[in-house]
């Protein structure tokens, strides 16, 4: 993705599908952290800017970490000002929302950026799309979301 809020419409649906079981917190936080990598290169005008940050097995496990890292802050909130961002970070649903942020983020990026080398070090395979996928990759993004809020907000409505 050329911007880390496109991860997000499949973090919703994800989360409109199994609410209770995916932390989008987490899915959220871990799109940031891994896009730090990108970020810090193309400041500093060091190319490829996806490095290893943009793998599944390294993203994987920092969304873990980012996973574990927010269920400790939402013991926290969960008594304090934000009970229901504490409910998102409930234990098992913040280390799989942060997961599967992570894994999804370098299978995703890897439609779009040629430097992206989701698979190391098992493999050097690259999946870019031409212009026009790319087009309706962001397109299936944005639905997506919109889809996975549409299904939150009829589940609310059902409890
Ligand atoms: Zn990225």
């Amino acid at each position: 993705m050329p911007f880390t809020p496109f991860h997000l419409g499949p973090g919703l649906l994800v989360k409109g599908a199994v609410p209770r079981h995916v932390s989008l917190s987490a899915f959220a936080a871990t799109q940031v952290v891994v896009d730090l990598e990108p970020l810090t290169f193309i400041l500093r005008g060091e190319y490829p800017v996806h490095r290893w940050a943009h793998t599944v097995a390294v993203a994987g496990a920092v969304g873990l970490a980012v996973g574990a890292a927010l269920w400790a802050l939402g013991r926290r909130w969960r008594t304090t000002a934000a009970p229901a961002l504490g409910r998102d970070l409930r234990w098992s649903a913040a280390l799989v929302g942060g997961v599967i942020g992570g894994i999804s983020h370098p299978l995703l990026d890897g439609l779009m950026h040629r430097d992206v080398r989701a698979l190391r070090p098992f493999a050097e395979t690259t999946w870019v799309l031409e212009p026009k996928g790319v087009a309706v990759l962001h397109l299936g993004c944005v639905m997506a979301g919109v889809l996975g809020a549409i299904l939150l907000v009829v589940r609310r409505a059902k409890a």
